[in-house]
């Protein structure tokens, strides 16, 4: 199928799309729309190789993401699942100083080992990162970590630490710095009725951008509270080209190339 856009973050396989997933994802193939499945523990992560293995459409991500403090990360667990044809990268893995409920050092350096763990293990498998980060009310704290500790792994693994750090909700100069360092950084929804993004969007080169739904989250403008799906990332794309002032054709192409670039697909 021809791919016209291509959402680099959802959860289709969350049970919020258990009545309706084949539809809504026929629906995406018949408007060219590919997708990054993305799981946060081991279930999820499972159960999204499953789909990416029934739709071409479709590919997967594995992970466990920071706010999933109930499993223990088994690293040979996940090494196996890693070498699934299916598997495009790992993640969401990263830091969250937003949600726990009391956020000491102790919290901080349990989050920093795993995403370590995670980074390790993309870079052993040469597959990129699909990174959560999210700082306290606030602030940028979990950008200033997460660069640093971006820094220190590609110091000791080299190039092979890549990736897209997702739900982008940092300072620009954070974002230019990410660049800088072969990220590149992707935007959801959110951008449709929220004006805070726009300088980071503006401030990166187009190579650096992918687009994403992080559905069934953050639905766009025209039907917000809504559970939202994969087919919203035509409105993220169009937006990042309105915010940007450039033609919306050029942006949707980059944009789709720019994912096939950073997950190695097949054109
Ligand atoms: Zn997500």
């Amino acid at each position: 199928m021809d791919i016209r856009f291509f959402d680099a973050h959802c959860h289709l396989q969350l049970d919020a799309y258990k009545e309706d997933r084949e539809a809504i994802v026929e629906q995406m193939r018949a408007r060219g729309i590919g997708a990054i499945v993305v799981g946060v523990d081991y279930q999820t992560s499972f159960a999204a190789v499953e789909l990416a293995r029934e739709h071409k459409h479709l590919y997967a991500s594995i992970g466990l993401h920071p706010n999933h403090t109930d499993e223990v990360f088994d690293q040979a667990r996940y090494r196996a699942l890693v070498q699934d044809p299916n598997v495009v990268a790992v993640g969401e893995c990263g830091l969250d100083f937003f949600r726990p409920e009391k956020l000491d050092e102790s919290v901080k350096a349990a989050q920093k080992e795993l995403f370590r763990a995670q980074m390790a293990l993309a870079a052993e498998a040469d597959k990129p990162l699909i990174i959560h980060a999210r700082p306290s009310r606030g602030t940028f704290d979990a950008y200033d970590d997460l660069i640093a500790l971006v820094r220190e792994a590609q110091a000791a693994h080299g190039a092979a630490v890549r990736g897209d750090v997702h739900f982008f909700v940092g300072a620009p100069e954070q974002a230019r710095e990410l660049a800088a360092l072969g990220f590149t950084i992707s935007f959801t929804a959110v951008i449709t009725f929220a004006r805070d993004y726009d300088a980071a969007i503006r401030g990166v080169p187009l190579a650096s951008i992918l687009a994403e739904t992080d559905a069934p989250y953050v639905a766009p403008a025209s039907r917000r509270s809504a559970r939202n799906d994969p087919l919203a990332v035509e409105e993220v794309a169009a937006k990042i080209a309105d915010i940007r002032g450039e033609d919306p054709e050029e942006v949707r192409t980059a944009l789709v190339a720019n994912t096939r670039l950073l997950f190695s697909l097949p054109a």
